[in-house]
């Protein structure tokens, strides 16, 4: 073979290559999205980013240490993966605490079920463990990132407050901040350590920016590495810098914290622990997350029953068979479900979950029946949460975002 014919066979191999990787699912903070086709491939992602699988022994540690029941979330494999949990519980075991680090990019007005989920999951933790949380609104993010103005990501920031404090989070032991607020004294001296430790190469190659983008974008993640460490927060936690952090977060924020893992150790403070969820399939199936840039994927904290109702019967993708003879026949095919996957998050009762895939699967159960039982779950659901909503004052947003001690946080 000749040079040229050698060359010509290089660059053959790497159009391939390119091509391969453009089938490839894609999973980062901006962007989710499986395979032509497909599904979202859970366990390529682990194997990707390098966590751990979050398996049964973990869980029934987690019952034994809070004396209750696994949330459901944990039960049903919701949050599946895992970097370092098993030193958090080694640790609360011994008698040492920890604190919960999570948050929200403030870029719509409304939260749809897959935002929940987290915010859902942290609530459980900080009741279960009795230990403070962090919520960081990166507010300055939405502004770089999406076409805000500073004035709108703030106030964004502030609705979104009122719809994380309904959540149910405790007062005493939580402290909601906004980055155009609070960034600055010894969380910004944080930053500015991180900073120096990550180089420009490395961001390219974790988070993909190119040349043209604008440098906001690369001086962002070290706002969202900061919070993981506790002296970051000296109001809360002044002489406690061995404090561990564990994040509960959707699996596309890993980038973010396999960077700030990597810069821990380098600033004298422990890595960050995570837990990590799946992310709740759009209405169309599980090829994409539930988004807010299609609004016919998703489903709103804001939307009447009405709305649920009609966008679960006319969207929420049926593995049901398309004559009823058929279905009565080959019964459904629930990996492809979306109101099973639905039933899944959110039916809390084990034995009934149970009973519908049977008789569903079975083709006994229609569509139209187990749609008709989400619309049910969904709507008391959303119900709960809009009633929880409107109890929020401004007041009490204050309150949670007020820079204080909070003395009872581990009590
Ligand atoms: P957009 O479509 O405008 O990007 P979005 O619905 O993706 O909006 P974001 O505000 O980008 O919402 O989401 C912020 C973070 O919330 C995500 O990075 C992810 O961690 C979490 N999240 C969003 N959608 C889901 C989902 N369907 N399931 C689980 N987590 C989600
Ligand atoms: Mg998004």
């Amino acid at each position: 073979m000749n040079k040229e014919e050698l060359e010509s066979g290089a660059l053959q191999n790497e159009k391939e290559k390119q091509q391969l990787e453009e089938e490839e699912q894609v999973v980062n903070p901006w962007e989710v999205s499986a395979k032509e086709g497909g599904k979202i491939d859970y366990d390529k992602l682990i194997e990707k980013f390098g966590c751990q699988r979050l398996n049964q022994s973990l869980i029934d540690r987690v019952e034994h240490l809070t004396s209750r029941r696994a949330h459901v979330f944990l039960r049903r494999g919701v949050f599946f993966a895992h970097r370092d949990f098993n030193d958090i519980l080694d640790a609360y075991e011994r008698g040492e605490k920890f604190y919960l680090y999570t948050g929200r990019g403030p870029s719509s007005e409304a939260l749809h079920l897959g935002h929940l989920i987290p915010f859902m999951f942290t609530q459980y933790l900080q009741e279960a463990f009795k230990v403070p949380l962090v919520i960081q609104l990166t507010d300055d993010e939405k502004f770089l990132w999406k076409n805000l103005t500073v004035e709108e990501s703030r106030r964004l920031a502030r609705e979104n407050a009122k719809d994380i404090i309904a959540c149910g989070f405790d007062i005493r032991r939580t402290f909601i901040f906004s980055d155009f607020d609070y960034v600055g004294g010894a969380f910004y001296r944080n930053m500015i350590e991180i900073s120096k430790r990550v180089t420009c190469n490395q961001i390219v190659g974790i988070f993909g920016f190119v040349g043209e983008d604008h440098i906001g974008k690369y001086s962002f993640p070290p706002v969202q590495a900061a919070p993981s460490f506790p002296s970051s927060f000296p109001h809360l936690f002044s002489g406690k810098d061995n404090l561990r952090c564990l994040i509960p977060c959707a699996i596309d924020q890993d980038p973010y914290f396999r960077m700030t893992r990597d810069v821990a150790p380098r600033i004298g403070h422990h890595k960050p622990a995570l837990i990590e969820s799946l992310f709740f399939p759009a209405l169309q199936g599980e090829t994409g997350k539930m988004s807010a840039s299609d609004p016919n994927s998703a489903i709103y904290v804001t939307d009447s029953e009405k709305d649920i109702k009609n966008k679960i019967n006319r969207y929420a993708f049926s593995g049901g068979q398309d004559s009823i003879e058929k279905h009565r026949q080959l019964g459904a095919n629930l990996e492809v479900d979306i109101p099973i996957k639905y039933l899944g998050f959110f039916l809390e009762d084990d034995a009934e979950l149970e009973h519908i895939k049977k008789e569903y699967g079975a083709g006994r159960m229609l569509t139209g029946e187990v749609k008709q039982r989400l619309i049910e779950v969904l709507t008391k659901l959303v119900e709960r949460h809009r009633r929880a909503r409107a109890a929020v004052t401004d007041e009490m947003v204050d309150a949670f975002m007020a820079v204080r001690p909070l003395p009872n946080m581990f009590n």
